[in-house]
């Protein structure tokens, strides 16, 4: 199956192949149509499989297809990862193809200054990629508000689990629109990711490359 033939935007197909990527990879083939369709997704999948596009087109398809923006232009999708570097890596891998539908995508990571992400919230964010310390920080300040948040991207649930986010982003899920669509990455599915999955995504069909 093609990228145009699971329902992505034209100008995200277009963009995807002036970077090579025109044949999904296998988590991609098996996640993609559910998570386009609007399913919540549990992918097992390691990195290099090509899962931050793997939940990062579905985002994509679902804000092009709803173009009401939310008011003071709230973030629409959120991915949590668990560290700066991965957030960086995926704000990089998603920006080509957010820019060819006019989208923004921001990261709000620690170790860079607060008052300037406020600065960039408050100018407006589609896609905000965070790691779970410094959204919280930016949830309990008010500084950046989740009630518009339709689709959520949890990346790496297993190595924010170890590193000890799971409160954290128990509190952030839950800010969250409760119809909203959540799709969890994790190379292994432990205990507390398990918990995790019965509590955010008590209904989902999961795919493993
Ligand atoms: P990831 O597993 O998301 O870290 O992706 C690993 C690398 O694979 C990144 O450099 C992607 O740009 C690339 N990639 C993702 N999907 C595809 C694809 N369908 N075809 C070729 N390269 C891809």
């Amino acid at each position: 199956m093609t990228f145009a033939q699971l329902g992505l935007p034209e100008p995200v197909v277009a963009a995807l192949a002036r970077n090579s990527i025109t044949v999904p990879s296998p988590i991609q083939a098996k996640a993609l149509p559910d998570a386009i369709a609007g399913i919540n997704v549990l992918g097992r999948a390691q990195t290099g499989s090509g899962k931050t596009l793997a939940f990062g087109l579905p985002m994509l398809a679902r804000l092009a297809r709803h173009t009401d923006r939310p008011a003071a232009k709230r973030p629409r999708a959120l991915v949590l990862v668990p560290t700066r570097e991965l957030a960086f890596q995926v704000v990089d891998s998603l920006s080509p193809y957010a820019t060819a539908l006019g989208l923004t995508v921001r990261a709000a990571v620690g170790g860079t200054p607060f008052n300037k992400q406020v600065d960039q919230l408050r100018r407006g964010v589609d896609i905000l990629v965070a790691t779970p310390g410094r959204l919280g920080d930016h949830m309990r300040q008010n500084t950046c508000v989740l009630d518009s948040i339709e689709i959520t991207a949890l990346d790496e649930a297993d190595q924010m689990a170890d590193m000890g986010f799971l409160p954290e982003v128990r509190e952030i899920l839950g800010q969250t629109r409760s119809d909203g669509q959540r799709l969890l990455f994790s190379a292994t599915l432990d205990r507390e990711v398990q918990s995790l999955v019965r509590q955010f995504l008590p209904d989902h069909v999961q795919h493993s490359t």
